[in-house]
């Protein structure tokens, strides 16, 4: 865990003010007086809410599942669903503070960014895991019209493997699910019917939804370094494209001034002869290289031009452009878990009276969250969910049956999502408050750049174990 960081957010709390003398200096006698004088406040005492045996736990779970995986890194949370108290915020890999001075280097160009810490600061596209978002906006306000008549949970949307042709917007089932309801569709994670309704929604109500679970910008956790993620729109893309523009001519603009400095431009020249092996060469170098990054970037942009359906249909299956951090994720998973309230994470007990109970209310239709609910717990518990028992013992073979016990009663969703060659293995949820004084446990885990496996053999084991782990320390079963 960032000692670093907590450790700088928390220094005023910690230290308390040290108290001083503002002194004067007179120039003529050199004598020192008292200007002003602050007596010393003392510290108070932070109650952390991460649990530092359970935290050590995980980052030991973690850095086997990241490995075993053969991911880049990986990241899990776990928090109080209705006080958004932090008990585990564990990131892999990590660089150890009192060894920064000499290793900052080396974990500066690692490229699996040891530095980062991924809970809060990995943005990733989250896959399916934003499904039972998709549910919620296709039941409310009596159900969105598609074929004319209005979403309820009990209708089934068939799929075929694929949208509309079998070229694009493909389903991973490569034959198809056949019919499914909402809640079936999450227990398998099909993507057929959340094309439909992210199309139907269109770019400005995803975005509206996205954003009221908090995705998009920071959760306001009491560390820093939070990233804010990302929900594109219209609007976004457009920026987009006319940043790469200006970039792409301002690095045109640099490397004709490098050329000319150069003497140039000689048309189809031996430049290097011309300009020799020193800086110049080498600043013209850079400058091109600049400028080929740029104009790529650029055509990039152009080429996907403005918001199309696709990218609806995208959004609403966590792909494309749409960013989440896992600690975004598990707030979200919390907001399901306590009926519709947004917590604002917290890992030192500082606030929580204050801040933590005034959660908004995010007025979710009991009738969007009873699906969600009822698919959630497919996952983990449904013949063919994506995270039941037997594909976790598959994956690991050395969880116990204890484990596979408690994990029956979470509710949970995965994702596994596409980021070029590799994807991202993602889980979330909670594990319902064991006794009625208690919170349910929202819970993230993030396995990323892996090459094969998804979210229920890769993620699912690590999250299994915590919620175990967690429910072993507080004594219940
Ligand atoms: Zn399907």
């Amino acid at each position: 865990m960032g000692r670093s960081g907590l450790e700088a957010s928390l220094e005023p709390w910690l230290s308390g003010v040290s108290g001083g003398q503002l002194v004067e200096r007179d120039r003529r006698t050199g004598r020192y007086r008292v200007v002003s004088e602050q007596p010393p406040i003392p510290g108070r005492d932070v109650r952390l809410h991460v649990d530092a045996a359970l935290q050590r736990q995980l980052e030991r779970i973690l850095d086997e599942a990241v490995e075993r995986a053969g991911g880049r890194g990986g990241a899990a949370v776990l928090l109080g669903a209705r006080t958004g108290a932090v008990r585990v915020l564990a990131s892999s890999p990590r660089f150890e503070i009192d060894r920064i001075g000499a290793a900052y280097r080396r974990w500066r160009d690692d490229p699996r960014a040891p530095l980062v810490h991924r809970a809060i600061a990995a943005q990733l596209p989250p896959g399916s895991t934003v499904k039972p978002i998709m549910v919620l906006a296709a039941l409310a306000q009596g159900g969105l019209v598609l074929d004319g008549a209005p979403v309820r949970g009990d209708r089934r949307f068939v799929c075929r493997g694929y949208l509309y042709n079998r070229h694009a917007f493909q389903c991973h089932a490569r034959y198809g699910h056949g019919p499914l309801t909402l809640a079936e569709a999450l227990e398998r994670s099909c993507n057929i019917p959340f094309y439909r309704i992210g199309e139907a929604l269109g770019p400005e109500a995803l975005a509206t939804w996205y954003r009221r679970f908090g995705f998009g910008r920071r959760s306001g956790i009491d560390l820093p370094g939070e990233r804010p993620g990302l929900v594109p729109t219209p609007r976004w893309k457009s920026r987009r494209l006319e940043a790469a523009r200006s970039a792409e001519r301002r690095a045109r603009t640099r490397l004709l001034a490098a050329l000319r400095a150069g003497g140039g431009p000689w048309r189809g020249a031996p430049w290097r002869a011309r300009l020799g092996a020193g800086s110049r060469w080498d600043a013209l170098q850079r400058a091109a290289r600049r400028w080929r990054q740029a104009a790529r970037w650029a055509a990039r942009c152009e080429e996907d031009g403005g918001w199309r359906k696709g990218d609806s249909r995208n959004a609403a299956i966590g792909q494309g452009n749409v960013l989440a951090t896992p600690l975004q994720l598990a707030v979200f998973a919390a907001a399901l878990a306590n009926g519709g309230r947004l917590v604002r994470p917290e890992v030192a007990g500082l606030r929580l009276e204050a801040s933590a109970h005034r959660a908004p209310e995010l007025a979710l239709e009991p009738a969007g969250l009873a699906v969600v609910r009822e698919g959630m717990r497919l996952v983990t518990s449904g013949a063919h969910g994506t995270a039941r028992p037997s594909v976790l013992r598959r994956a690991d073979t050395a969880i116990d049956e204890a484990t596979i016990a408690l994990w029956r009663h979470a509710y949970a969703k995965t994702g596994t999502a596409q980021a070029g060659a590799v994807s991202h293995a993602w889980i979330v949820g909670w594990l319902p408050a064991p006794a009625a004084g208690d919170e349910p446990l929202a819970f993230c885990v993030l396995v990323e750049g892996i090459a094969s496996g998804g979210g229920g053999s890769v993620a699912g084991p690590v999250a299994a174990r915590m919620l175990r782990l967690a429910v072993a320390r507080e004594g219940a079963p």
